[in-house]
């Protein structure tokens, strides 16, 4: 049957059509709607519409994709994150290292959770974690360690081990941005006790809507976190809380993921190591164009490791001169950017009882003034790519 609904992307049938939308996957949809659509049926007809079948069965897929042994399907990479930290064992005060330059979610997810952030500066090349910083900020406190993975590429993770080892800290990843993304062959999160993926629909798998998963090797994280998204019932003795019997054990929140989502996940998924793919060539074509461009600081680097790692380009991120008045210029031209991200962690209003100052994380300042992402997304045609590219060193000429 025909879906009722015309596909088109943002801002499509108001603009020129030389317009570049920031981010767009209509034509994704479009390719995968048949299969989206079915099992949309599928959820109407088996009338369970929260944590259902289908949640059940896109768990499953993605266990087989990152080769995690448990996936628990939640309802924002954010709640996952949250329901993370505490099935990791965080306890109430106690400190977990973050970067200074990530999503707000990286350290307000350990507020959430009743623990207390504490920034490192970041590495310029990755704009992950710099691990040499995290000795000096280890107290008697701190409890864990929460690389982030940015853009296209992994943190250090064997810097990070080596840190975590020393001081007995666990790590838990912030991998929302690193679905497909691998350290010697270990999916992104799977390096301590668990990580988590986002289905944000920008993400580089995106629902129609808000999702995320937990995912872990670690059994315990994942009884713990799969109780805690559903209001903290495990419905049995636990021999990791012993003495306890009854079914609500821990305060937990509703973070049950939705059947659509999964749904839309699951055809989804079936073609994301093609868009992958697509990305990367999209990425090569953006660096072959902005190589030797003046007023462009910074393209993006792929650091070489001991271990096989693999990008995968949820971002194409540069840095440049005048970002601003360049956002601007291509704003005007149809063209959308993102910044990532406008203002370091440390200097967030949420974060003031912290106590830092500006100039506390220089790397991490220096990336939030002049980074900028530029368009990137398997529907993104290589003419968008030079047409974005023609405006850059018009810009600068
Ligand atoms: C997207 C993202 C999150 C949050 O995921 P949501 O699904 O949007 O809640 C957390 N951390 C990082 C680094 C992210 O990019």
């Amino acid at each position: 049957m025909e879906h009722a609904v015309t596909l088109t992307g943002p801002g499509a049938g108001q603009a020129s059509p030389e317009a570049v939308p920031f981010f767009t996957q209509a034509a994704g949809f479009a390719a995968a709607w048949p299969k989206i659509e079915a099992n949309l049926n599928a959820v109407v007809d088996g009338g369970k519409y929260s944590h259902g079948p289908l949640v059940a069965e896109f768990e499953a897929a993605l266990a087989e994709y990152t080769g995690a042994e448990h996936v628990v399907g939640v309802n924002s990479g954010t709640d996952a994150l949250v329901l993370l930290l505490r099935a990791a064992g965080l306890r109430p005060g106690e400190e977990v290292v973050v970067p200074a330059f990530s999503f707000v979610a990286t350290a307000s997810s350990v507020m959430l959770a009743r623990g207390r952030p504490v920034f490192v500066d970041i590495d310029p090349a990755t704009y992950a974690m710099d691990a040499a910083a995290v000795p000096a900020v280890v107290t008697e406190r701190t409890r864990m360690i929460m690389p982030v993975h940015l853009f296209h590429q992994l943190a250090d993770l064997a810097a990070i081990a080596e840190v975590a080892e020393r001081y007995a800290l666990t790590v838990v990843e912030d991998s929302a941005e690193a679905i497909g993304m691998r350290w010697d062959g270990k999916h992104a999160g799977l390096h301590g006790a668990g990580g988590v993926l986002s289905f944000f629909p920008t993400k580089t798998l995106g629902a129609l809507g808000d999702a995320g998963a937990v995912i872990t090797d670690d059994p315990r994280v994942a009884e713990v976190a799969a109780a805690l998204r559903h209001h903290g019932r495990f419905g049995r003795t636990l021999d990791h809380f012993p003495g306890i019997s009854n079914e609500t054990v821990l305060p937990g929140l509703n973070s049950k993921m939705d059947d659509v989502q999964a749904a839309v996940l699951l055809a989804k998924l079936a073609t994301l190591d093609a868009d992958i793919g697509r990305r990367a060539v999209l990425a090569a074509a953006y660096t072959e164009r902005l190589t030797g461009c003046p007023g462009v600081r910074r393209l993006p680097t792929v650091v070489k490791r001991e271990a096989d790692t693999n990008p995968v380009f949820y971002v194409y991120l540069i840095e440049v001169e005048r970002r601003d008045e360049l956002v601007a210029h291509l704003a005007a031209n149809g063209v959308g950017t993102e910044t990532y991200y406008p203002v370091p962690l440390h200097r967030q209003p949420c974060f003031a009882e912290l106590g830092h100052r500006a100039g506390e994380f220089p790397n991490a300042e220096a990336a939030c003034a002049h980074a900028v992402a530029l368009p990137i997304y398997p529907d993104l045609a290589e003419s968008q790519v030079d047409r974005v590219c023609e405006l850059i060193k018009g810009f600068y000429a």
